[in-house]
């Protein structure tokens, strides 16, 4: 059976960002979109719930029964700290394991190097769902360069938090198939002649061949008329 994530991205969209115009919460709900993509490709089933409260989500996460609950967050502190902080229940948890897989994945891939995994039991969202929960403060806002690799990495950072969701539960990490973009290709060929050439071509040369003759003699029989009309005019009465 497939094994549930649930994705628990920030509503906190009073946190505004250092650039960019946006807030916590638009730049998570984008990142735990991403993530969602990535980890139903992995062979999850996902829930990511960017409406509810946390009370109710944690609700949820436990009806659903959740094998894993992951909130999704990023940081502010002294507009200075930068770096990766995933918050686990305790030491003793499977959520700690979890972070840990995340964290080894995500950490080196954000641009922050204050970077750690702790215990905090203070969280509501690490307290109270029945599902281990690695909670992820992807890296801090209050940092203009930072809040702007965000804005601009937020299908990385959802890869990134699914490969470590996949290293946790031993699943293989599937990459994202790149886009098919449509293409035209005429293999042309070479010939010895025309005509083995422009059997090739369905005989369009020759069509085109037979069209140009017969626009020459049009032209030609257009040459001739003029000149009749000329001596025409120039006859008097
Ligand atoms: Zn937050």
């Amino acid at each position: 059976m497939a094994n549930k994530v649930y994705l628990s991205p920030s509503d906190q969209t009073a946190n505004k960002y250092a650039y960019g115009n946006t807030n916590e919460a638009v730049a998570c709900r984008k990142i735990a979109d991403a993530c969602e993509v990535a980890l139903k490709r992995c062979g999850f089933e996902v829930k990511n719930n960017k409406t509810d409260s946390m009370q109710a989500r944690c609700n949820e996460s436990d009806k659903w029964g959740a094998d894993l609950h992951v909130p999704i967050h990023t940081n502010a502190f002294n507009k200075q700290v930068t770096g990766t902080r995933i918050f686990c229940y305790s030491k003793a948890s499977k959520g700690y394991k979890a972070a840990h897989a995340i964290f080894d994945v995500l950490a080196p891939l954000t641009p922050g190097t204050s970077e750690n995994v702790t215990v905090n039991a203070s969280l509501y969202e690490t307290r109270y769902p029945n599902a281990p929960t690695a909670y992820i403060e992807v890296d801090f806002h209050d940092v203009e360069e930072t809040a702007k690799w965000i804005i601009e990495n937020v299908e990385a950072i959802g890869e990134a938090i699914c490969k470590g969701i996949c290293n946790y539960f031993g699943r293989a990490y599937v990459e994202p198939v790149p886009p098919v973009v449509e293409k035209y290709h005429v293999e042309l060929g070479e010939y010895d002649t025309i005509k083995e050439a422009d059997a090739m071509l369905g005989g369009v040369y020759a069509r085109i061949s037979a069209v140009e003759a017969a626009m020459s003699e049009v032209q030609n029989a257009l040459d001739e008329l003029e000149t009749v009309l000329r001596k025409a005019q120039i006859v008097e009465r």
